[in-house]
């Protein structure tokens, strides 16, 4: 019998970007059927992509349909943070958001605050008309420091700029460090091209306080106690002095402060280094020889060392020391923390400062957050906080000291409107939740900060139930609050063109989905840093000029292991290999695999507490209190214990996550977080206080 087969339809491949914060920004390929995404891949004409997404972003469509995706406005009906909430159309809950914050704004617009971070790295759905928005209402500013702040400030004062080595060029190294970063995990395409780098006789050395799935797999890991890197650096330059593996001709023509530098380095013996490191003498002298005798030899810095008291400091340490053997004349050799200032953004076209006018308002560190909603007005705060406005951001599950986060957002004065994908630890304290596109549903422009490509994100579907795009709201609220300037009526597609103007080329972009910059690959082989004096700065007149030592030097963490005997184990919190921040936690898939939230610990510090793997276990110290499961584990080294995070605190066993635990203080450079400077003690889910 005849059967005619009809071909089935073949699904449509739109280009775009992953969006999260990952310093990849890989290239995607979304298939679309019917007008629905049916499959995420990587675009294997991108290079740094090279067709390989991670597992979670290859779950991405699982995400986007997911059953609890908010897909219409709700309206808050119960108490502040019971999650009571009511379906309200779009027009009713932007009338009366506009209405309640033109209200405020009345009194004073630095009550309203906005509360964002890199839930997208899209430069358009994250502060393309947010920013717009803001300046001219005229609110509190907010200070975006919760990751990257003090390494960041590190490399500006140290470098000149988020500038370092081209990615790539990893793979010809012959020498790697990978510092405080579980690339495997964090930065999966970097790691391929350790791969590589590996395959031709490249040795890999890992510094982290935890045995990650990364050390497992470099020659060497150096399990450091958190907060010590910037020791450690000093006592490799010491051995570099002593031995002198240094590039003289580099150091005279290309660095400033040399000699200041080197006699604070000579005070730093690997001996006292590795006292205050809890590591033995000679990783220390080895580690030297190995940096200072290979050639090329790079370090791949990442932000989790600057989580502490001192992180500025130690970046800023671990930034000199290629300078200190001139690696930065070959293009396999230098340093890698952040490739984000490379690019040619018009950040001021994008966010149009302007609209402030002549005021100055005030503004607020997004890290003490939980400090700030307590406070009232004051003539040094300024008003207290009326409003928050949150979106790309889940400042219940992921901001310090979360006992007063959560009691700053359960004000029943306060108004929040939260912005999102889905009903998180945040939108649950909201009075209005808005629903939110995902990537796959609007436009964006992304630069990267592990690679120097700029990629275009097209919508691949149309926006699922009645999700608006975060510009669309702030278009719409702007309009109700009589706004009339022209730029509030900016389109998705002319502000992805006004991000990076003639300097990128947008028809690039439009073809391909992503255009390189054109960069030299070595690009400080002969000095030319993009500081004050074009030189790798050492000393810093900058830092001096504002009373901070102007040399980098070891600062001990705000929590000094061994310290406080009430807290004798110190904490550190990485994410779980599954989850990215708060986000993913909720994608089923990914949470069978991480299972419940986990606390690694070494068989010495168990044994202590008899404590067994799969225990239900209390973490406290003085700021509260957090049940998990203990894993007793190599991972974790004795001393220090690690709380994988960050779960949604709704999610947790007792309604908290490893935010309970860590406090507000701040970094010595750049105002940034200190997660991973936090002393706990640990016991059997049960047990009173010693
Ligand atoms: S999270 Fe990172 S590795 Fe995963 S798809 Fe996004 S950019 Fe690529």
């Amino acid at each position: 019998m005849n059967k005619t087969f009809e071909r089935a339809p073949a699904p449509t491949a739109v280009r775009g970007a992953c969006p999260h914060d990952c310093p990849d920004t890989c290239a995607l390929l979304t298939s679309v059927l019917d007008g629905r995404a049916v499959r995420v891949q990587g675009n294997p004409e991108h290079p740094p992509t090279d067709g390989v997404l991670c597992t979670k972003v290859s779950r991405y469509t699982e995400r986007t349909y997911h059953p609890e995706r908010l897909l219409q406005p709700l309206k808050r009906v119960g108490p502040k943070g019971a999650g009571r909430f009511e379906p309200v159309s779009w027009n009713e809950a932007l009338d009366d958001i506009a209405a309640r914050l033109n209200a405020i704004a009345a009194r004073n617009p630095e009550a309203i605050v906005p509360y964002s971070y890199a839930g997208t790295m899209g430069l358009v759905q994250s502060e393309g008309m947010a920013a717009r928005f803001f300046h001219r209402l005229g609110a509190s500013l907010l200070d975006r420091t919760i990751c990257a702040a003090a390494g960041g400030e590190a490399l500006v004062q140290t470098l000149g700029g988020k500038v370092g080595m081209k990615v790539e060029f990893f793979a010809e190294s012959k020498l790697i460090l990978i510092w405080g970063s579980n690339s495997i995990a964090s930065n999966l395409h970097f790691w391929r091209l350790v791969q590589q780098a590996k395959r031709d006789g490249a040795r890999v050395i890992c510094i982290d306080p935890r045995r990650t799935e990364t050390a497992d797999k470099c020659h060497e890991h150096i399990a450091l106690l958190p907060g010590t890197d910037g020791a450690l650096a000093l006592a490799l330059m010491h051995e570099l002095i002593r031995n002198d593996w240094l590039d003289h001709d580099y150091l005279a023509n290309h660095t400033l402060g040399w000699e200041q530098l080197r006699a604070r380095a000579l005070a730093w013996t690997p001996e006292r280094a590795a006292q205050v490191c809890g590591i033995p003498v000679r990783q220390i002298t080895e580690l030297a020889r190995d940096f200072g005798t290979t050639r090329p030899a790079a370090i791949r810095l990442n932000y989790g060392m600057q989580r502490v008291h001192g992180g500025g400091n130690a970046a800023r340490l671990v930034a000199c020391l290629p300078a200190l053997t001139g690696a930065w004349r070959h293009r396999a050799g230098g340093l890698l923390l952040s490739s984000s200032g490379h690019f040619p953004l018009d950040r001021a076209a994008l966010h149009r400062p302007d609209l402030l006018g002549t005021r100055r308002p005030r503004t607020i560190n997004m890290v003490t957050i939980g400090d700030d909603l307590l406070r009232a007005s004051s003539p040094a705060f300024g008003p207290k906080i009326e409003a928050l406005v949150v979106y790309n951001s889940n400042p219940v599950a992921v901001a310090p000291e979360s006992a007063k986060v959560v009691r700053g957002f359960a004000r029943e004065d306060l108004f929040t409107v939260v912005m999102e994908h889905f009903r998180t630890d945040t939108a649950d304290y909201a009075d209005y939740i808005l629903p939110a596109t995902t990537q796959l549903e609007h436009w964006d422009i992304h630069l990267a900060y592990g690679h120097t490509d700029v990629l275009l994100n097209r919508p691949a579907i149309a926006p699922v139930g009645q999700a608006r795009t975060n510009t669309d709201v702030f278009r719409a609220l702007a309009a109700r609050m009589g706004f009339t300037e022209a730029c509030f009526a900016d389109d998705d597609e002319t502000l992805c063109r006004t991000a990076f103007g003639h300097a990128v080329p947008f028809d690039e972009l439009l073809d391909k989905g992503f255009a390189r910059l054109p960069l030299p690959d070595a690009p400080f082989a002969n000095g030319g840093f993009p500081t004050p004096s074009g030189r790798c700065e050492f000393f810093s007149e900058r830092l001096a000029a504002t009373g901070l030592d102007g040399l980098p030097d070891h600062l001990p963490n705000h929590e000094v292991p061994g310290s406080d005997a009430r807290f004798p184990l110190a904490m550190i919190s990485p994410p779980a290999r599954n989850f990215l921040n708060s986000t993913f936690v909720n994608v089923q898939s990914l949470r069978d695999i991480e299972g419940e939230p986990l606390l690694e610990i070494s068989a010495t510090d168990a044994a202590a507490r008899g404590i067994a793997s799969g225990d239900v276990v209390r973490v406290f110290n003085a700021r509260g209190s957090h049940l998990c499961k203990a894993s007793v584990s190599p991972r974790a080294r004795a001393g220090v214990v690690n709380g994988l995070g960050i779960w949604w605190r709704k999610l947790g066993l007792d309604g908290t996550n490893v935010n309970e635990l860590t406090s507000q203080r701040l970094t010595d450079l750049g105002r940034g977080p200190v997660f991973y400077d936090c002393l706990v003690q640990v016991v059997p889910h049960g047990t009173a206080d010693a």
